[in-house]
C-alpha cells in the first residue's frame, strides 16, 4: 500500500494557520546564487506561507559573496523583531561553509533546527524545534498509526539534515535504529533485518525488491530527477509493490517537509 503526505499536509497547514491569527509570523529565506532545484523548493513555501498568512521575505545574494559579507546578513535579519525565522537555502556555493553560516542564525529564528543549540536539545529530548525532514518522518509514521516502538528500525543515509537526526529522534520514540552509509559492510543484511527502513540516499531506485522483506515499512525520503525533471525516490517502484506499506515519491515525504517548516516557525513563535 502506498501512503501519501497531502492530508497530513493540510492539517499541519490549519495548526500554522490558527496560529498567526494568534500572532503574526515571518519567515526570512535567506538564498545565495541561483540553484534550479532551491528555486522549486522556495516557490513551494512560497505558497504554503500564502496559504497561512505568513508573510515572507527573500533575501538574493550574489552567488560570490564574501563569508563575512553573509554573516553581516544574517544578523541584520537576526535583529528585526518582526522576523521570527530564519531559512538559510541550501545547498551554499563552495566557498561558504553551510554549517558555519546556520550557527550565525539566531537559535530562537532557526526554522530548520540545524543550529547546533537546537540540536544540542533534540541529543537531549527536549523539546523544541526538529530538522524539518526527519520530523516529516515520524509525523507520516505516526498519522498512519505505524508503531515505532521496539520496531528495528534502518535508516539509509547519515547526513546532518536528514538521517543523522532521524536516527536520534527514533531513538526517542524507542525505535531500535540502525544507521547505514557507504560504509557498511552489508547493506542487504541490515535492510532485509528491517521492520521500518528509511531511505534517505538521494540515488534513483537504489533499494531494490532483493533488499526487503514482504512486512517491511517504508519510507522514500529520496527525490532524484531523470533527465526529463522526472521526480523518483531512492526505492524502486517494485521494491515499494513487495512492502506491506511504502510512502509515494513524489507525493509523500517532501509534501510534509515543507509544512514541517512552518510547524517549526509556529513553535518558535510560541516559545
Ligand atoms: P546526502 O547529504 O548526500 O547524504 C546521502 C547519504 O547516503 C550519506 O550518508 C551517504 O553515505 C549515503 N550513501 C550514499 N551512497 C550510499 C551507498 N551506496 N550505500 C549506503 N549509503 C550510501 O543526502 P541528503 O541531503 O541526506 O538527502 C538524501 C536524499 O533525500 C536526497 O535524494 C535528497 O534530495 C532527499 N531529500 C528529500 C527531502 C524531502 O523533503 N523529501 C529533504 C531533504 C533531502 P556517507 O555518509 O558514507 O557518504
Amino acid at each position: 500500500m502506498l501512503i501519501y503526505g497531502k492530508e497530513i499536509r493540510d492539517k499541519i497547514k490549519e495548526r500554522v494557520r490558527q496560529a498567526v491569527l494568534r500572532k503574526p509570523m515571518k519567515m526570512a529565506i535567506v538564498q545565495v546564487g541561483e540553484d534550479p532545484s532551491s528555486l522549486a523548493y522556495v516557490r513551494g513555501i512560497c505558497r504554503f506561507a500564502g496559504d497561512t498568512g505568513v508573510e515572507v521575505e527573500i533575501v538574493n545574494l550574489p552567488e560570490d559573496i564574501e563569508e563575512n559579507e553573509l554573516v553581516k546578513e544574517i544578523d541584520v535579519l537576526n535583529h528585526v523583531p518582526t522576523i521570527t525565522g530564519i531559512m538559510l537555502q541550501t545547498p551554499l556555493p563552495a566557498h561558504l561553509d553551510a554549517n558555519k553560516m546556520i550557527n550565525c542564525i539566531s537559535y530562537g529564528k532557526d526554522v530548520e533546527g540545524l543550529h547546533n543549540y537546537n540540536l544540542g536539545k533534540l541529543l537531549s529530548r527536549q523539546e523544541g524545534v526538529r530538522p524539518a525532514t526527519p520530523k516529516a518522518v515520524i509525523t507520516m509514521l505516526k498519522a498512519y498509526g505505524i508503531p515505532i516502538e521496539g520496531e528495528k528500525v534502518t535508516i539509509v543515509g547519515r547526513s546532518t539534515t536528514v538521517g543523522g537526526p532521524l536516527s536520534v529522534m527514533m531513538t526517542a520514540e524507542n525505535g531500535t535504529v540502525t544507521l547505514c552509509h557507504s560504509r557498511t559492510r552489508d547493506l542487504k543484511r541490515e535492510t532485509l533485518d528491517a521492520d521500518i527502513l528509511v531511505a534517505a540516499i538521494g540515488k534513483k531506485n537504489f533499494i531494490t525488491p532483493d533488499m526487503v522483506r514482504e512486512d517491511v515499512v517504508i519510507i522514500d525520503v529520496g527525490t532524484n530527477f531523470d533527465e526529463a525533471g522526472r521526480m523518483f525516490g531512492d526505492v524502486h517502484e517494485e521494491t515499494k509493490a513487495k512492502a506491506r506499506i511504502a510512502s509515494a515519491v513524489p507525493g509523500g515525504v517532501g509534501v510534509i517537509t515543507v509544512a514541517e517548516l512552518f510547524d517549526n516557525l509556529r513553535i518558535l513563535g510560541e516559545q
